[in-house]
């Protein structure tokens, strides 16, 4: 089958959850045999999301190849188990670069550099290299239609929906019906006029997936498919579901894959394969019981910071049949004060998590969680930044060194945590300085461990070669191994030179393991990441002392 492109724009407002819809749209296709890739447009002007707060746009998703994306990418792997790539995602500012380059190379022979159609292009070659690569390719839009930044994005697929034809490209609209309490009514206007506005740029959606947070009467819908120029089984209603992984079962219950397959003209007749789905959510709405966790971080009031990570927690969750509840704790309050202070927001927690982050702010706060963990044997589970919290937990209060530290928070001190200049990949040997830019200047992507046998890592990994995930600018200084060791903290599993910490546990200790990377990336429903399940586990085994 040649393949077939699907093009979902979002109207009305943003956060519709075009990002999840993609993701479960993928997911139906792949339940009924056929193949897929996602990919994501972003209007914004950076380069990517890699040097943006986390309070501005949620977490940045990490690809094996080393790409810093939007967290949509991160909902796509979640749900398809199909690994995003550097390819899967672009912004304006990677266009408009990319085009003055070419530019500032002459490749365009003296033309005039134009948004239509240089800009165009590089956006449809974009899409176009994915072509082959999957039997359908969704490709999702950033923003919001009506959003100045996005007008050549949907130039560029207007254009590209007619080179390869309608009997190929589908255009797949996702709105909100608002709900006015005073009328008793949920409102079709703004979806109309949403619609209109897409038209007006010379794109006619095919399909409606309508967000409402209530059941949609069956007049609405046809009064929507009558006013917008849509088949009435093709307006879908999406309405709020408890658990994002309800999503793929009640949008398919809604028509949702059926509709997209009458559109292409391809047989539907047979039910998918959706008995993976129906357990998942089983598991999530069935738990045995609930643990809580403490997560002690510093983007903790913008949930999507931690994306991966809740999910994680959720898929650890479901393969030990218990709910995970998160306790997001600001470990900046506790950056100044004694030690104990942290300790009422932390007693009562069954596990404690110090996820990634990067500056100074709260690393104190975290440290002194560390601790509690360490002394009241709480499970700990250190992430990066995590990993080099518990490092200079362990040199200041087991191993006497009072002023260890890490060159990312101040230049006085024992450094124990530095800037590693150079290191290898493979037989590569990459390197990074401390002036450059700070976008592009950090260990990322996928690299490998070598763990050590009869360690508590290599037992829930089942194995003693792994290659995860990082993006993280400093390193734990490997001439501290021993000085670490004597104070209980084992380097467990190491860059298979030997030269990068890469994971570190305690013995003394039911379960305290950090690890240099992301695991939290890798995690899915169906395939929940190793370290989450075994972490989980721990928790449920402290919460029974309790
Ligand atoms: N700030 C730390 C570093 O750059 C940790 C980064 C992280 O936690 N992702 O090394």
């Amino acid at each position: 089958m040649k393949t077939k492109y699907i093009f979902i724009t979002g109207g009305v407002v943003s956060s519709l959850g075009k990002g999840l819809g993609s993701a479960s749209l993928g997911a139906l296709l792949q339940a009924r045999g056929y193949s897929v890739r996602l990919c994501k447009l972003d209007p914004y002007l950076n380069i990517d999301p890699g040097t943006m707060s986390p309070f501005q746009h949620g977490e940045v998703f990490v690809t094996d190849d080393g790409a810093e994306t939007d967290l949509d990418l991160g909902h796509y792997e979640r749900f398809t188990g199909v690994p995003a790539s550097q390819k899967d995602n672009i912004t304006t500012g990677r266009i408009y670069q990319n085009v003055l380059n070419k530019e500032r190379r002459g490749e365009y022979l003296g033309a005039t550099v134009q948004v239509v159609p240089h800009i165009t292009n590089e956006i449809k070659d974009f899409i176009a290299e994915k072509e082959g690569s999957a039997d359908f390719v969704l490709c999702e839009i950033g923003g919001t239609v009506g959003d100045i930044e996005s007008l050549p994005f949907l130039e560029a697929i207007r254009q590209f929906g007619n080179e390869v034809g309608a009997a190929r490209a589908l255009f797949l609209h996702v709105t909100l019906l608002p709900y006015i309490p005073a009328a008793g009514e949920l409102k079709t206007k703004p979806t109309q006029h949403s619609v209109k506005e897409l038209m007006s740029v010379g794109i006619r959606p095919r399909m409606l997936l309508c967000r409402s947070d209530r059941p949609i009467a069956p007049d609405e819908l046809n009064k929507i498919a009558l006013f917008c120029n849509i088949e009435e089984n093709k307006v879908i209603p999406a309405l709020d579901a408890q658990s994002i992984y309800d999503v793929p079962l009640t949008y398919h219950k809604e028509g949702l894959d059926t509709q997209v397959l009458d559109y292409f003209e391809l047989d539907h007749s047979e039910e998918p394969d959706l008995s993976t789905w129906e357990e998942i959510s089983h598991a999530i709405h069935n738990p045995e019981s609930v643990v809580t966790i403490g997560v002690v971080g510093k983007y903790t009031n913008l949930a999507d910071s931690y994306k991966s990570l809740n999910e994680a927690l959720t898929h650890g969750g479901i393969a030990n049949n218990v709910k995970v509840k998160v306790k997001f704790i600001e470990a900046s309050i506790f950056d100044e004060g004694d030690d104990d202070a942290i300790v009422h927001e932390l007693e009562g927690v069954n596990g404690i998590i110090v996820p990634g982050a990067f500056g100074t702010r709260g690393a104190e706060g975290k440290i002194k969680a560390v601790k509690f963990a360490r002394e009241r044997k709480i499970p700990y589970f250190g992430i990066c930044f995590g990993l080099q919290m518990a490092v200079l937990e362990a040199a200041r209060h087991l191993a006497n060194i009072p002023d260890a530290t890490s060159s990312e928070f101040e230049n006085e001190g024992t450094h124990l945590i530095g800037l590693m200049t150079e290191w290898t990949k493979g037989d590569v040997k990459e390197a990074r300085t401390e002036t450059e830019n700070l976008g592009g200047t950090m260990r990322l992507g996928a690299y490998p461990a070598t763990l050590e046998k009869r360690s508590k890592i290599a037992e829930i990994y089942g194995c003693t070669d792994i290659q995860e995930r990082h993006r993280h600018r400093y390193e734990v200084n490997i001439n501290y191994k021993d000085t670490l060791e004597e104070a209980g903290l084992f380097f467990t599993g190491l860059s298979p030179d030997g030269a990068l910490p890469e994971i570190c546990e305690r013995k003394d200790h039911p379960w305290f393991v950090a690890v240099q990377y992301h695991p939290e990336l890798k995690s899915k429903p169906f395939d929940p990441h190793p370290l989450f399940v075994s972490f989980i586990k721990a928790t449920i085994d402290q919460s029974r002392l309790v």
